[in-house]
């Protein structure tokens, strides 16, 4: 008996290249890798001895993960719903994470990242607080995580460089690998030339990524231009060579010609957050436009506070119909292209070894349950069917399974590591708690207001 696993007679989506897809098809794991792919008969015959463990998929479609590219962990959904950006983070958003004690975080986490497992989230690349109890909560759950704290000017209260800093000295790689740690940035109206400056020193030493918010709203531009000597946030990121490969930039929305040239030019990666944006009011990216010149463009859900879910295939939805409405155009934004945004797109702007089936690459996988109203009527073969029911008709009760590192973390959509009943009371003493305390009065706990 070898060590291998197999996940059997499943309908393979590869998300190759070629859009390929394999009818009856068999996936071969050696530990936390894809080994084999192909016909069922023709990878069976393959196999030297019998796997160690089978897992019979028939009935279910196989594909990479998603890679949730924009994240922030969150406790306070449905609070304070229907405010602007600015007003919304300085009365929900920042008396929130001010407030927050590393307990608090971790079972944060574990709601956010148990809510993102159920719709088939395999990585996260979230920004918050506490990030070692983000790192602990990921580990303890077995999803991959790549992690930054919410870095601003000391000033506003929020991490610093120096909480930065340590969080690389001491979660980079933990969890064999499945947490890395990059430096983030919160908005630019809490920010400096000297933060900038900061940040891509700090990456560069420990050869560490960037996750930032950039023009996400005209208000958030005009106020970073007050700090920032009349450059908008976008700017002054290339400014200080702060875009880059290594560098995802969250929203994008209101972004000049030249903006988008500066992105191309540096290879920077750019997170598109359709739903949270829309639900903000702050706007719909340009993202053909961004496409068109070559960026990398991946998919995020923000948070569950400013999108209210973390399905994936609500963000994958919205990111088709908004260019169509838009744009008056049902051509645009074909399920194909925005599958691979929030697989492929999303992997590669982290530079991890997933986002797609393939000898070589990390198992991060998801089993989706094809009997369902969701996937009905499907025509046996045709590819363009399966792929117009997983962007506009799915949703994230339709995956059976989800795989991090060769290892189910969710089967039959009940989660293997954690209790979740304990996670949601948890989370809910949490939060009346936090609520309680914002509640009690703002000038008590010293908040500094973000104008
Ligand atoms: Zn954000």
């Amino acid at each position: 008996m070898s060590k291998l696993l197999a996940i059997t007679h499943a309908l393979i989506l590869p998300m190759d290249d070629a859009h390929s897809m394999i009818d009856d098809g068999t996936v071969v794991i050696d530990g936390d890798r894809i080994v084999d792919l192909g016909p069922s008969r023709e990878v069976l015959a393959r196999l030297s001895a019998p796997p160690e463990q089978v897992v019979d998929a028939a009935g279910k479609a196989l594909m990479p993960g998603f890679v949730d590219l924009h994240y922030h962990t969150a406790l306070g959904k449905g609070w304070n719903d229907n405010l602007p950006l600015k007003e919304w983070l300085d009365d929900c958003w920042y008396p929130i994470v001010r407030a927050l004690d590393a307990d608090a975080c971790y079972w944060a986490a574990l709601l956010s990242y148990s809510d993102s497992i159920r719709s088939g989230v395999t990585t996260v690349n979230d920004m918050y607080r506490h990030v070692e109890a983000l790192a602990d909560a990921a580990a303890d759950l077995g999803i991959r995580a790549v992690l930054s704290n919410d870095v601003a000017d000391r000033e506003f209260g929020l991490d610093t460089l120096d909480d930065a800093r340590r969080l690389l000295e001491t979660k980079q790689g933990a969890a064999n690998g499945r947490v890395q740690i990059r430096v983030g940035v919160e908005w630019l109206p809490l920010g400096s030339h000297a933060l900038l400056k900061g940040v891509r020193k700090l990456a560069d030493e420990f050869d560490a990524g960037i996750h930032i918010h950039l023009n996400e709203s005209p208000s958030e531009i005009e106020l970073a231009k007050k700090r920032l000597g009349g450059l908008s946030p976008l700017e002054a990121a290339y400014e200080h060579g702060v875009l880059g490969e290594d560098c995802v930039a969250a929203h994008c929305i209101w972004l000049t010609d030249r903006e988008i040239d500066m992105l191309a030019r540096t290879g920077t990666h750019v997170s598109h957050n359709p739903v949270a944006n829309a639900k903000l009011g702050n706007g719909v990216a340009r993202v053909l436009d961004i496409i068109s010149a070559g960026i990398n463009v991946g998919l995020g859900h923000d948070c569950a506070e400013c999108n209210n879910s973390r399905d994936m295939f609500q963000n994958m939805k919205f990111a088709s119909l908004l260019q169509r409405a838009t744009r008056t155009d049902a051509d645009l934004m074909q399920p194909g292209q925005v599958l691979h945004m929030a697989t492929r797109a999303g992997a590669r702007a982290l530079r991890l070894p997933i986002g797609e089936i393939a000898a070589g690459k990390k198992a991060d996988l998801i089993l989706i349950d094809l009997n369902s109203h969701m996937f009905t009527p499907l025509i046996p073969g045709n590819r363009d069917h399966l792929y117009s029911h997983l962007v506009f008709s799915a949703q994230g009760a339709c995956v059976d399974s989800t795989m991090v590192d060769g290892r189910f973390i969710m089967q039959n959509r009940r989660l293997l590591t954690v209790d979740e009943s304990e996670i949601l009371a948890q989370a809910n003493r949490h939060f009346q708690k936090i609520a309680a305390e914002i509640e009690r009065g703002r000038e008590r706990l010293g908040w500094v207001s973000s104008a």
